[in-house]
């Protein structure tokens, strides 16, 4: 049995991966759980969804990532409960698992904000599973509406609603704009692809409500001229298989649609809850578990939360984004944490985020960006983009894969990835979206001359 101490690592996300990382050289046995095999680079899952990448160009698996690292264990499992007294990890197995610190960074899901009914229509983007569901659903929609006769239903199966104006919502909102207008635009015979409606909507009163304003009107600027609508002021009421209705300005707006895309925002997992009616912890609206200034929550100064499931607030009294770098620097400074203490020297200073910056990409050559305080937008934005995704992609050779896609996209503004394979997403049967239409007659779409009503 091992003298050291015992540190358990719930999760392989940013925040996770970054602590196991930092604790490499520390005298401490370090176990890593998840309940996925690979760790997941979400700022580039638009772009699996979008048919730009595949699913192995921003995943690597984590047994891969820590496999040289001596002091670290990792298992693949589904933790469902902690004992902050016993101070134990279960899982949904039964195995469990004693720990001296227990750093937790499980991340967050989709939240549909009350109406989870809606995720049937409007699948979130979360995962790999998610992104290719969403490719699948993206893709369809061109198929049957190439065979789709009648002009109302052609139109719905080719209008594209993302509800959520964030990164996210604007990432996919391009992304779509410029499979429609640029990828597809020879690739059917009866529609024209480039007719698509593309339209981004949100409660919030401007897109990208985390960017200073100015950059905000670039974002729709450069939206615009990709053909992508903003409505602003927008709150989603319904939702159904048939399209959504929302409120606007006092009166209510309905919008046939078949392609709905939630970006809308994110929640804590089970886990969070668990682990604050176990701890008395407090929490926010989101249920993010509230820490103190060294990441640990009240009265037990062994359990470190980071990234998305903690609420860690800044020096302005801010509560900290839910984002990568914040998860990172706080999976590292829990490590560097625990290294001291284990070896018996004082705690560091408190947590302090170093910001630096925002940065949501458009579409080809188009980003805006608030680095240090610096506002770029266009080509200049759009490189620092790419520079900083190739930088923190954890695997050198998705690194490499995904700057080749990248380069031959730009010159031939080809999707690699865009085969439909498997099974149709759940909620959708191609036969059945096509029953009682006569066969459509291929009319080659004239650049002129509209398909769609
Ligand atoms: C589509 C999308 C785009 C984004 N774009 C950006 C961006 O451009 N820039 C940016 O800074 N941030 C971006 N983010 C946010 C960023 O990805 C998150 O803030 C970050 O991943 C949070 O890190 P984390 O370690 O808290 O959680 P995650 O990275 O989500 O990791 C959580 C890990 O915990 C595991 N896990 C969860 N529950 C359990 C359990 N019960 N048992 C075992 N394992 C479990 C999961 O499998 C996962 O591996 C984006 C997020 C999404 C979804």
């Amino acid at each position: 049995m091992s003298e050291r101490a015992k540190v358990i690592i719930i999760g392989g996300g940013f925040g996770g991966l970054s602590a196991a990382q930092a604790l490499k050289s520390a005298p401490v046995d370090v176990t890593l759980i998840d309940r996925r095999n690979y760790h997941l680079f979400q700022p580039l899952l638009y772009q699996v969804a979008t048919g730009s990448l595949s699913a192995g160009e921003i995943a690597a698996p984590i047994r891969g990532i820590l496999g040289r690292q001596e002091n670290t264990r990792v298992l693949l499992g589904d933790v469902d409960d902690i004992d902050p007294v016993a101070k134990r990890v279960k899982l949904a197995d039964s195995a469990s698992f004693d720990y001296d610190f227990l750093i937790v960074a499980a991340g967050s899901q989709t939240s549909y904000y009350g109406h989870d009914e809606w995720q049937k229509w409007a699948p979130g983007l979360k995962s790999v599973e998610e992104a290719i569901t969403l490719r699948h659903k993206i893709l369809y929609a061109f198929e049957v509406a190439e065979r789709m006769p009648d002009a109302a239903q052609r139109c719905a199966w080719l209008t594209f609603t993302i509800i959520g104006a964030g990164p996210t919502g604007v990432e996919l909102s391009g992304a779509i704009a410029e499979i429609a207008r640029q990828t597809l635009k020879h690739d059917f015979r009866s529609i024209n692809p480039e007719d698509a409606q593309i339209i981004l909507l949100d409660a919030s009163p401007r897109v990208l409500m985390a960017f200073p304003e100015d950059l905000a009107h670039k974002a729709v600027r450069s939206l615009a001229k990709l053909g992508v609508q903003t409505r602003m002021g927008a709150m989603v009421h319904e939702l159904t298989r048939d399209g959504i209705s929302y409120q606007s300005n006092g009166s209510t707006q309905t919008l046939s649609t078949k392609t709905v895309i939630w970006a809308g925002g994110v929640t804590v997992s089970p886990l969070a809850k668990m682990l604050a009616q176990r701890t008395g912890a407090e929490t926010d609206r989101g249920g993010r578990i509230k820490v103190g200034p060294d990441l640990t929550i009240a009265n037990f100064p062994d359990i470190f939360v980071v990234g998305d499931m903690a609420l860690s607030i800044d020096k302005h009294g801010q509560p900290l984004q839910g984002v990568a770098q914040v998860a990172m620097q706080g999976g590292a400074y829990a490590a560097k944490a625990i290294a001291r203490k284990v070896e018996g020297k004082p705690k560091p200073a408190p947590f302090h985020y170093f910001d630096k910056g925002n940065i949501a990409v458009i579409g080809r050559a188009a980003a805006v960006a608030n680095v240090f305080g610096v506002h770029l937008w266009g080509l200049p934005a759009w490189m620092v983009w790419a520079f900083i995704h190739l930088a923190y992609i954890v695997e050198f050779q998705s690194r490499l894969l995904v700057f080749v896609q990248w380069a031959i996209q730009d010159v031939t503004f080809n999707r690699g990835s865009r085969l439909i394979t498997g099974a149709a997403p759940t909620d959708f049967n191609f036969n059945h979206a096509l029953a009682g239409q006569n066969a459509v007659e291929p009319t080659v779409a004239k650049k002129n001359e509209p398909a769609v009503a």
